[in-house]
């Protein structure tokens, strides 16, 4: 946990936002400026800052993070099969467009056109 961390404020519930998931290792809520109809951050309750900053003995926990797509997607609105589908993106670092700190996956879905921001911070 990091004190100034804003999605650690979310996590904690010091900063409001729209929860969709929660477990004891994971939490989904709604971004605050969507880029597409549906457009969640899946997030880890550990602090930690990018994907730079894992490797192979963080598999495991990756692992369910990236298993939890599908579930929290199709339970938000996103549609199964080849018509529907979302996108998962995971910016890391200044030259990969990531502005908070805290490690997540954009789940972003909904029916075409999106917005010129599909992809975040392009
Ligand atoms: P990044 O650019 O780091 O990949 O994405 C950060 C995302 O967090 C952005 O899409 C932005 O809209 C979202 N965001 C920033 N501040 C807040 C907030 O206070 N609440 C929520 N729910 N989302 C936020
Ligand atoms: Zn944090």
């Amino acid at each position: 946990m990091s004190d100034t961390c804003l999605f650690c404020k979310i996590i904690r519930g010091e900063i409001p936002s729209t929860m969709v998931y929660e477990d004891d290792e994971f939490v989904a809520f709604k971004d605050i400026a969507p880029a597409a109809p549906i457009h969640l951050l899946l997030v880890p309750r550990q602090h930690i800052v990018s994907l730079q900053d894992v490797g192979p003995a963080d598999r495991e926990w990756l692992g369910r993070m990236m298993a939890l797509v599908p579930q929290i997607a199709f339970d938000n609105g996103c549609e199964p099969g080849p018509a529907g589908g979302f996108r998962v993106v995971a910016n890391s670092g200044a030259h990969g467009g990531q502005e908070v700190d805290h490690l997540h996956l954009h789940i972003m879905g909904g029916p075409r056109p999106w917005s010129a921001r599909s992809i975040p911070n392009a």
